[in-house]
């Protein structure tokens, strides 16, 4: 299958190719949408913007928000949806998440689990694999 044109359908074929090949401790749902919202605290010129990626614990569910506007360079989607996959890999059980202390954050085990997410996508295969999920 060749790759997708679309920046939308790519992000598409992307998720489901990291969800083929990590593991997470609850199931992902991928949600393109145009803009994230930031938090009602950020600054307004990040208010405006949003936020490029989110990702969230809902219950049982992991649910990944991507931006993808007009004009939004491909490869930055791609660092954006691998960024926030290593945010659902590096979570944990809701009991053992909880009571992480930096619970959210860029922490080793996000750092861990992004090196490994970014390595197996540009330097062994996953742009061109990824084409066909
Ligand atoms: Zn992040």
């Amino acid at each position: 299958m060749p790759a997708a044109r679309g920046n939308r359908e790519r992000l598409f074929q992307v998720g489901r190719w990291l969800r083929a090949t990590f593991q997470t401790p609850y199931p992902v749902t991928f949600r393109i949408v145009k803009k994230v919202a930031a938090a009602p605290n950020d600054k307004p010129a990040t208010k405006r913007v949003g936020y490029y990626g989110s990702t969230e614990r809902i219950g049982r569910k992991i649910v990944i928000r991507i931006a993808c506007r007009p004009g939004m360079r491909r490869d930055d989607l791609f660092q954006t949806i691998l960024h926030e996959f290593a945010h659902a890999v590096s979570m944990r059980h809701d009991r053992i998440e909880d009571e992480r202390l930096n619970h959210g954050a860029h922490d080793d085990e996000w750092g861990l689990a992004y090196g490994k997410i970014y390595r197996r996508f540009y330097d062994e295969g996953g742009v061109e694999s990824s084409s066909n999920y």
